[in-house]
């Protein structure tokens, strides 16, 4: 142990049934786990081309298009390299000249930034808002795709997907890396819905998914019919012809594609995304409750509306130190509260995401309580 943190040990009755608090990635149900090693044997280390692996495959993209209720013509994407690697493949096969982005927060900023770099786009419309809030998308008609962040993971800070009045031709992009599977979302008002499985659905990373709507499919036809190059990886017409076959381009993580078919149908089993919803709100009913109450903490996004319920940031006062109560936290066995670092505020970050027991949020606060009383000065 650092000598500059005492321990604090936790009553048993505060700590949670699972410490794992971490925005992403995050908790991983241990019962999902255990199914891959009983899996393991006929499924681990076999071809990604035959029908073991491509039922799982099967079951990810009809479990997603059950999970969002998509309409007939849209169709679940899906490729390697995380949502990263999927705003590069926005790049080559989404965006036809123009985007325009709202910048609220780290991820936003970056999607923003790949396209301001991208040689053969124009430049990107971007607004931005300060951290804490969300710009509002303005119609603007030399754009041809909106691009959203549902909940901007470095803030915590929600915004409403809606197409703007008059955005008529231009699609509708989503950053739902931490939403999907968390928040409610109306597919009629996305064209592409894309997300990554380490956040809402608690599996690795390395994958990104995409919803995308019949507009979408044929934009990416179009690009690719007029004679743009793309690096093949990043290619979506590509994406699209494998994962019509169930299958990737090359060859991706098989345990991570057995943990997502399992969440998928774990939430589905529940009720799907109306039961996952409520299950996030009421740990964030907690949480922000909690810390409203409180007389050294308070929620750091000001408008209820924006606060997100997947992953929550709390400021404290400044003579308690949000480090010092993460890292007694962390003695505990509970991790991964810290704040965003490049926010660099005086803050907890605290992930609620659907397989976090609200009842372990309220351990938490209690503990975090526990704690505070009995920080040396
Ligand atoms: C985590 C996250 C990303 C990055 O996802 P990777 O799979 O690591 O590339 C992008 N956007 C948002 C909103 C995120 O939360």
């Amino acid at each position: 142990m650092p000598d500059h943190v005492s321990s604090i040990p936790l009553p048993a009755e505060l700590l949670p049934s699972d410490g794992r608090f971490g925005s992403g990635p995050s908790k991983v149900r241990t019962e999902a786990v255990r199914r891959l090693a009983d899996a393991a044997p006929a499924y681990l280390g076999t071809s990604h081309r035959r029908d073991g692996v491509r039922s799982v495959v099967g079951r990810v993209r009809r479990g997603l298009s059950d999970l969002f209720g998509l309409p007939d013509g849209y169709e679940v994407l899906l490729g390697n390299g995380g949502t990263t690697a999927f705003w590069d493949a926005a790049i080559f096969s989404l965006i036809d000249q123009r985007s325009e982005h709202l910048a609220f927060g780290e991820f936003s900023s970056k999607f923003a930034d790949a396209a301001r770099a991208a040689p053969h786009l124009d430049d990107p419309v971007v607004i931005e808002s300060e951290p804490g809030t969300h710009p509002q998308p303005v119609v603007d008609d030399s754009v041809d795709l909106y691009a959203l962040t549902q909940n901007e993971t470095s803030t915590g800070v929600t915004m409403p997907v809606r197409r703007p009045d008059g955005a008529t031709g231009a699609l509708m992009a989503v950053d739902a890396t931490s939403a999907a599977g968390g928040i409610p979302v109306d597919p009629t008002q996305f064209d592409v819905y894309y997300f990554a499985p380490q956040k809402c659905f608690g599996g690795d990373g390395g994958l990104w998914l995409a919803c995308c709507s019949p507009a979408a499919v044929e934009r990416i036809s179009t690009i690719k019919g007029s004679g743009r190059w793309s690096p093949p990886s990043l290619d979506l017409t590509i994406a699209l012809e494998n994962s019509r076959l169930d299958q990737t381009y090359n060859t991706p993580a098989l345990a991570t594609l057995f943990l997502l078919a399992d969440q998928v149908e774990w939430m589905l089993g529940n009720g799907g995304l109306e039961w996952t919803a409520a299950r996030c709100e009421q740990s964030a009913a907690q949480l922000y409750g909690w810390a409203e109450a409180s007389d050294y903490a308070a929620p750091f996004v000001a408008d209820p509306l924006m606060r997100s319920p997947v992953t929550a940031t709390v400021d404290l006062a400044e003579s308690i130190s949000a480090d010092s109560i993460s890292a007694a936290l962390r003695e505990n066995g509970i991790v991964d509260t810290e704040s965003y670092r490049k926010l660099g505020r005086n803050q907890l970050r605290i992930a609620m995401f659907p397989n976090i027991e609200p009842d372990d949020v309220a351990r938490l606060t209690a503990a975090i309580d526990y704690i505070v009383e009995r920080l040396p000065d």
